[in-house]
């Protein structure tokens, strides 16, 4: 800690109040018009960037698009029939769910609403926000009450800190788009009481994997009222919660998990180990090293994300930027699956991690799992998803699959295949991945994230109202073109990402081109921008052959990975699924209509092939709207053949083949919902 940062600590303890809550000023409470970033109060430490405030980023183009399909779709219906949001949820006062599954939705329901001002979800949202916010118990607590007569156990599934923590994060970002000053003073009374139970009833289960998200709102909190106490809250979580980084340095899970260390979940008991070993807990954890580092200080914490993530990708890691986890890790065989909940709390978890490192290669893996693996796992119209999906997913049907521990009904697509959580779970992918696009800089100017056509509005250096709108058909396309509006002349850096593989990267400002761009950067643009300024970022994508399990390869272009489009029949479901969907929903098996089993032929050094281009139509993310098209040459492998209902393991390359060369078409992963991603590799002639 530096002497500066111990003063301020010190000056702040003196003047705030030892409890909570304390009032709050009036210019917090008033409703954020093109608002800047909040920064890290002392003695956190400064973060390279900041998150700007829900609503300062709008999509637009095929990403605004792409939330009013999500809003036509399960979203935006969900709870009209899906009786778990229901008007009976406990956390509208009902006596129906009252864990988890309520505040999962509305993390992903109300940034859709407030992101497409859509007045109808809006109210919807507006709703549950409501009851949590007039229903605090005098002691400070919120959600939902145990009722009357309910047994210990029950009762304590009431007081569980888990669920609690999805709606604080709910809280946050209704604040940030609404500024009701209800919201401050119901946190800061939940935390304090949360601060006075918090050794007596000690983080356990799912909350104790999960701490790092209550810390973010204990932050968020802090940075606007500066209350010394809640740091204490800060460190009792870190210190009750799993030590992620430990975790990672002594690395037990190197394979696929065997079925006895989860037995104990199974058994009813939840064991730490199977919890440490459990995707969704991962894929939320990637953020929790990089969060306390912002209380602790600690280098190591700030380098652990690294560590983790390349344990993941070695032992566990898939071509679609995620590890594999069915619902425990499961190596790398590409016919092993993700959950879709990990894909969005992974993502999360990035968009929570690269302000505080500020680290390019964060920012590439975002839009990778968000490219990829987050349309992947939803149809098109996004109103059926899967619990799993498989990077070689070439049949997707009710039958028993190699996973680790999930069900037969994993990869089919439907309302709540295997488990509900995904359901209400898998709203807050797209919303929050427009929230993350760009970020307040240290130095009061915006960074360029993650690339898709959107447009900002906040304040930056000298208080200097700016708008910027990003015109692009990214990751579809090279080309991304930007406007500046400052509301007068203004100096100010725009750092924009070059992704690691845009080697031919070029930047031109009003046409003069900027030399120095270097892959792998956030490179900045300090300079006194004028309303009406251009900048045009050329992101050239070359072909890349990546290497996976058994040396089979996939093929990448930009931020998309690409895969055997493979003909789809979606056949309905019905009768057969534990619980079956409720109409309007409906639950799909996807049956293929062409081969899928080939090898390919194509130089890994200097991968090409031809690139077809077709228009960013109303479904990008469907087999049938995909919007690039690559042609590349393969031929059948007769002995790579279905394995318990799975593609087998790509056999070991290089591999040969007798049958005829005929021309392939791959899709973006995102787009085929049947696909072959990691290829063998045809032993050259
Ligand atoms: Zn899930």
């Amino acid at each position: 800690m530096h002497i500066k940062q111990i003063l301020a600590a010190v000056v702040l303890s003196l003047v705030t109040s030892p409890h909570l809550p304390r009032p709050q000023t009036a210019a917090r409470e008033t409703a954020p018009a093109a608002a800047a970033a909040v920064k890290n109060r002392a003695p956190l430490s400064p973060n390279a960037f900041a998150l700007l405030p829900l609503t300062a980023i709008k999509p637009r183009g095929w990403l605004r698009q792409q939330l009013e399909i999500q809003a036509q779709g399960l979203t935006g219906h969900l709870d009209e029939f899906w009786p778990d949001v229901g008007p009976t949820s406990a956390w509208l006062g009902g006596t129906g769910e009252a864990w988890e599954r309520g505040p999962y939705y509305l993390d992903g329901l109300l940034p859709l609403a407030y992101l497409l001002e859509d007045q109808k979800l809006i109210a919807k949202a507006k709703r549950w926000v409501d009851w949590t916010l007039d229903h605090q118990r005098p002691d400070g607590a919120i959600g939902p009450q145990p009722p009357a007569g309910a047994s210990e156990k029950d009762a304590e599934r009431y007081e569980d800190w888990w669920p609690k923590m999805v709606m604080l994060k709910v809280l946050t970002q209704y604040h940030e788009a609404t500024g009701d000053p209800r919201v401050i003073p119901v946190m800061s009374r939940y935390f304090a009481h949360r601060l006075q139970l918090a050794e007596r009833r000690k983080l356990r289960d799912w909350g104790r994997q999960r701490w790092a998200d209550e810390l973010l709102s204990v932050l968020w909190l802090y940075n606007r009222g500066g209350d010394a106490r809640l740091l204490d809250l800060a460190r009792a979580l870190h210190a009750q919660g799993r030590d992620w980084k430990a975790h990672f340095a002594n690395f037990p899970f190197t394979e696929k998990v065997n079925a006895k260390i989860w037995a104990a979940e199974a058994g009813g008991g939840l064991s730490d180990l199977a919890l440490g070993a459990h995707g969704v807990n991962n894929g939320m954890a990637v953020k929790t090293s990089a969060v306390w580092s912002q209380v602790s200080k600690d280098e190591s914490d700030r380098r652990a994300i690294h560590h983790m993530l390349g344990t993941l990708d070695k032992y566990h890691g898939l071509p679609n930027g995620m590890f594999s986890c069915d619902e425990h890790y499961a190596g790398t065989n590409p016919s092993q699956g993700v959950e879709l909940c990990t894909v969005v709390e992974a993502m999360f978890s990035l968009e929570q991690a690269i302000p505080v490192l500020g680290d390019p290669a964060l920012a590439d893996r975002l839009e990778r799992m968000a490219y990829n693996a987050q349309p992947a796992t939803l149809s098109g119209d996004m109103w059926s998803h899967q619990y799993d999906q498989q990077p070689n997913q070439v049949l997707c049907n009710l039958e028993k699959r190699n996973w680790t521990s999930n069900g037969p009904e994993s990869n089919l697509f439907g309302l709540e295949p295997n488990f509900g959580c995904c359901t209400a779970n898998l709203h807050q992918g797209w919303p929050k991945f427009v929230s993350s696009l760009w970020m307040a800089t240290a130095d009061d100017g915006l960074a360029a994230v993650a690339y898709a056509p959107c447009e900002v509005r906040t304040v930056v250096k000298g208080g200097v109202p700016v708008s910027l709108t990003e015109e692009t058909d990214y990751p579809f396309r090279d080309e991304v073109r930007l406007t500046v509006n400052p509301e007068r002349a203004a100096q100010f850096a725009l750092q924009l990402r070059i992704p690691a593989w845009a080697e031919a990267a070029a930047i031109t400002v009003n046409g003069q081109a900027i030399g120095g761009v270097k892959a792998g950067t956030f490179h900045p643009i300090d300079r006194r921008w004028q309303k009406g300024d251009r900048v045009v970022l050329r992101l050239p994508m070359s072909l890349r052959a990546t290497h996976w399990h058994n040396n089979s390869v996939a093929v990448e272009r930009g931020p998309l990975v690409y895969s055997l489009k493979i003909g789809e029949e979606w056949r309905r479901v019905e009768g057969k699924m534990k619980k079956p969907a409720i109409p309007p929903a409906a639950d799909w098996e996807v049956h293929p209509t062409t081969p899928w089993n080939y090898g390919l032929a194509i130089d890994l050094q200097r991968p090409s092939a031809q690139v077809v281009e077709k228009a960013v139509g109303s479904r990008p993310f469907s087999a049938l709207g995909a919007p690039v098209e690559i042609k590349v040459k393969g031929r059948r492998l007769p002995q790579w053949t279905l394995v318990d209902n799975s593609a087998g393991p790509p056999p070991a390359s290089p591999v040969m083949s007798g049958e005829p060369e005929e021309t392939l078409t791959l899709i973006p992963y995102g787009s085929a919902k049947l696909r072959v991603t990691a290829f063998p590799i045809l032993q050259a002639k």
